[in-house]
């Protein structure tokens, strides 16, 4: 359902954007992954082209505008469009509010809910001029329900849910669709330096920290694989999701139905 169409992708070094790279281009898209640490995304782009499939690594700091035009223009360049774009760059820090540092808050927050509105700025004039575009941006339960400790996640999140749907709302009536994908706990490095952090905390196992701390909040009592988030990434990029705009769609193995 996506072969063909290019697909845009945001710190897809790792974790759940390398996943989703993988996957669309396993579907016969052409991928552009797209990292703040060049050297880990042009190694991973490598390695999917070397399977015989269509994929570049293009380094982009989301945070710094020169370098996410020179990736457009360098998409442009090499595939002449952008059917795609999903936003997944993202990083975590926990601290209670008032020990927050302010100028984590404010990357955090240029990371995840200022770079996918710079990010959409440029995509959508590109995808209304095709008549067609798929937006996908990487919230999380964090954007739908409240955490403690997670003062900068929460609050670029949440905000990006609200983006989604102003977004949605005016690439409507130009076949643009944008959506939110909000996972659970999901297995990658991200999540795994949080559980290291919980584990030294508790003096126990990385494993013991998730039987104790994780499990008992995810009725699933597991993490999710990284691919499952791709699978809800290609249904939403494929045309018969062309009718679902603005939602956020919770992937978290029953966290939030709590
Ligand atoms: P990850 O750490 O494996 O990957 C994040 C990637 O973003 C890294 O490759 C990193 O280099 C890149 N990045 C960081 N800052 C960047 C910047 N300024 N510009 C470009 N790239 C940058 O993490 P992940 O778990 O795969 O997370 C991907 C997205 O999914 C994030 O937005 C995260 O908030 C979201 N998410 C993750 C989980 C989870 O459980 N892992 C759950 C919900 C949402």
């Amino acid at each position: 359902m996506v072969e063909g169409r290019v697909v845009f992708i945001t710190g897809a070094a790792s974790g759940i954007g390398l996943a989703i790279g993988k996957a669309f281009a396993r579907q016969r898209a052409k991928v552009v992954l797209t990292d703040i640490d060049k050297d880990k995304v042009q190694k991973a782009a490598a390695e999917i082209a070397d399977e015989g499939f269509t994929c570049i690594g293009l380094a982009c700091d989301v945070t710094n505008e020169e370098a996410v035009d020179e990736a457009f223009a360098e998409t442009l360049r090499v595939f002449g469009r952008v059917d795609i774009l999903i936003n997944n760059a993202g990083m975590q820090y926990l601290a209670k509010l008032e020990d927050f540092p302010t100028e984590t808050f404010e990357k955090m927050t240029r990371i995840m809910l200022t770079a996918p509105f710079s990010m959409m700025k440029k995509a959508i004039p590109i995808m209304k001029k095709q008549k067609h575009g798929r937006i996908i941006n990487m919230s999380s339960i964090n954007g739908v329900i409240g955490f403690a400790g997670k003062a900068g996640y929460n609050s670029a999140k949440h905000g990006l849910i609200g983006l989604t749907k102003v977004a949605a709302l005016e690439g409507a009536e130009h076949g643009i669709t944008v959506n939110a994908l909000c996972p659970g706990y999901v297995d990658t490095p991200l999540v795994r330096n949080q559980l290291e952090d919980l584990a030294a905390d508790r003096g126990v196992t990385l494993e013991k920290a998730l039987e104790e701390v994780i499990y008992p909040l995810v009725p699933q009592k597991r993490l999710l694989a990284p691919q499952e988030v791709a699978d809800y990434a290609l249904f939403l990029a494929g045309d018969q999701a062309k009718s679902v705009t603005g939602q956020s769609v919770l992937i978290d193995g029953g966290y939030t139905a709590q």
